[in-house]
C-alpha cells in the first residue's frame, strides 16, 4: 500500500485550490494499491488557503499567522491512516511544508528553497516508512 499526496493525483487540495496533477505519478501507480491524502486539509486548513513556509520550528503563513498546530495535526492524521492501512511507502509532493521530502521553501516567502523536509514527510520517515518525492520518479 502506497500513501500519495492527493494533489499529485489531480485532487484540488493545493493552497491555490488547484492540483499538482502528475502523469509520471499516475504511471508509477498503475497496477499498485494506493491511498491519496492531503495532510493540510486533514489538519483542518481551508482550501484555498494562504501559502505557508517552515520558519525555524514553526510553520507560518504569508500573513505571519502561526499554523504549526494544523500542520502537526495533519501529519498525525496521515500517520494514523498509514498505520491503519499498513502503508510501507509514501510518494509525496516535493517542496511542500507538509509533503516535501528533500527540499522546502526557506521561510522568507521569496521562492528560494533549501534542503529540508515537510512535517508529514518527517513524521512518516520517523515511523520507518520509505518516503520519496514525485521528483525522484
Ligand atoms: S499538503 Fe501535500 S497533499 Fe496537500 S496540497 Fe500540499 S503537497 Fe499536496
Amino acid at each position: 500500500m502506497i500513501l500519495v499526496s492527493a494533489c499529485l493525483l489531480g485532487v484540488d487540495c493545493k493552497y491555490s485550490g488547484k492540483s499538482n496533477d502528475s502523469e509520471a505519478v499516475r504511471d508509477y501507480l498503475k497496477g499498485k494499491i494506493f491511498v491519496p491524502v492531503c495532510p493540510e486539509q486533514l489538519g483542518g486548513l481551508p482550501t484555498p488557503r494562504p501559502t505557508c513556509e517552515i520558519v525555524g520550528d514553526r510553520v507560518i503563513n504569508e500573513h505571519g499567522e502561526d499554523c504549526t498546530m494544523q500542520f502537526v495535526k495533519g501529519a498525525e492524521e496521515v500517520v494514523k491512516i498509514a498505520e491503519l492501512l499498513n502503508v510501507n511507502e509514501a510518494l509525496l509532493k516535493e517542496g511542500s511544508p507538509s509533503c516535501g521530502c528533500n527540499r522546502i521553501y526557506d521561510g522568507t516567502f521569496s521562492g528560494s528553497k533549501i534542503a529540508g523536509a515537510g512535517l508529514t514527510a518527517k513524521m512518516l520517515k520517523s515511523r520507518g516508512i520509505l518516503v520519496m518525492s514525485d521528483e525522484e520518479l
